[in-house]
């Protein structure tokens, strides 16, 4: 058995595509969505991503606002940031770029966000509505995921699923939406005994740690589909030449670092049915599902009473 490669690189197009016909529709009634972005201080991987984001804004015709605050930023400084986003009535969604440098108080930070421009979905009352399966915005990876998988008609209900990683972000919602779409959820950590048992008992099993490599063919059970959402930089020769294949071992010698998955792709691949890859994978998804968390931020602020997703 060879894996089936899960193409987000298409998928997310094919999001764009549509968000793009419906951007349009609503500049015909007057309504252009527009996106507040905030970074601080000078991560260059957050640059990357904000640049990845506002691109696929230009794509959709989502108007865009970048902030970009010192390293030095107080807690005070960002708030102050978020505060003017929450009251410009042109902006419809605010994202707040992570990581925030470690003086300012992210949890605080997130609080402040309007939940109804927290396109990111990560106010406590957004986290709240989730939990009780009334969701207003679904946090964009997880969301990205359930929508690669409906579009590729992989079925979720009655299916074990195990989710490795218990963040905010990916995991916790991950496993909530999986729950949600009538799987038996198991979510795992680091202080999960037996990871690769209890992660072989997955017939859909999501990767979410931020560990290169480390899911392995032990963990997979045979026929599982297998979502790869880790994102992780290597630099190591040995890491690369046990990671990646002739073609993109030869780029990772160009340019001395590649980007690669939680999943051990050549060991995994030969037992799981479905795979994503890294790059290409989920990341194109999360970024879509920005956008489309913002275009669907500036309907909800006009219309209200608008039916969940
Ligand atoms: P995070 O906040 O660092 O959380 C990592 C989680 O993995 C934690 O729950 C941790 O357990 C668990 N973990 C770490 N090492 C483990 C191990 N050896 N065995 C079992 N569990 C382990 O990370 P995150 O923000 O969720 O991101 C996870 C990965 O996804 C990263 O590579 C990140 O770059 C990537 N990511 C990708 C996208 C995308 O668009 N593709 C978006 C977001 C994140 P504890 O809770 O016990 O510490």
């Amino acid at each position: 058995m060879t894996a089936r490669w899960l193409d987000g690189v298409a998928t997310a197009r094919d999001v764009r595509s549509e968000l793009r016909t419906e951007v349009l529709e609503l500049a015909g009634r007057g309504l252009v969505p527009g996106l507040g972005v905030l970074l601080v201080g000078d991560d260059p991987a957050s640059r990357v991503y904000v640049r990845g984001k506002t691109r696929a804004c230009d794509e959709v015709g989502v108007r865009h606002q970048t902030v970009q605050l010192p390293a030095t930023a107080t807690t005070a400084d960002v708030a102050a940031a978020v505060r003017a986003f929450n009251a410009d009535d042109g902006i419809d969604g605010i994202l707040v770029q992570l990581p925030l440098p470690p003086q300012v108080d992210t949890a605080e930070i997130l609080r402040l966000v309007d939940p109804h421009k927290d396109v990111d979905g990560f106010h406590p009352e957004n986290v709240g509505l989730l939990v009780q399966k009334r969701p207003r915005f679904v946090p964009c990876t997880p969301a990205g995921v359930m929508d690669l998988l409906r579009r590729e008609g992989i079925g979720i209900a009655a299916k074990r699923a195990v989710v490795l990683g218990r963040s905010d972000i990916v995991g916790k919602p991950m496993a909530l939406l999986l729950l949600h779409a009538d799987a038996t959820v198991t979510l795992a950590h680091s202080r999960t005994p037996e990871l690769a048992a209890v992660a072989r008992q997955a017939d859909l099993l999501v990767a979410a740690i931020g560990r290169p490599g480390l899911v392995r063919a032990e963990h997979v059970k045979p026929g599982a589909v297998v979502i790869d959402v880790g994102m992780n930089r290597i630099e190591d020769a040995a890491a690369a030449r046990d990671l990646l294949d002739t073609e993109r071992l030869a780029e990772f010698e160009r340019k001395g670092s590649a980007l690669v998955g939680d999943v051990h792709a050549p060991s995994v691949a030969p037992v799981a049915t479905a795979l994503t890859p890294v790059p290409g994978g989920v990341g194109p998804l999360t970024i879509a599902f920005l956008v489309r968390n913002t275009v669907r931020a500036a309907v909800l602020r006009r219309s209200p009473g608008l039916a969940p997703l």
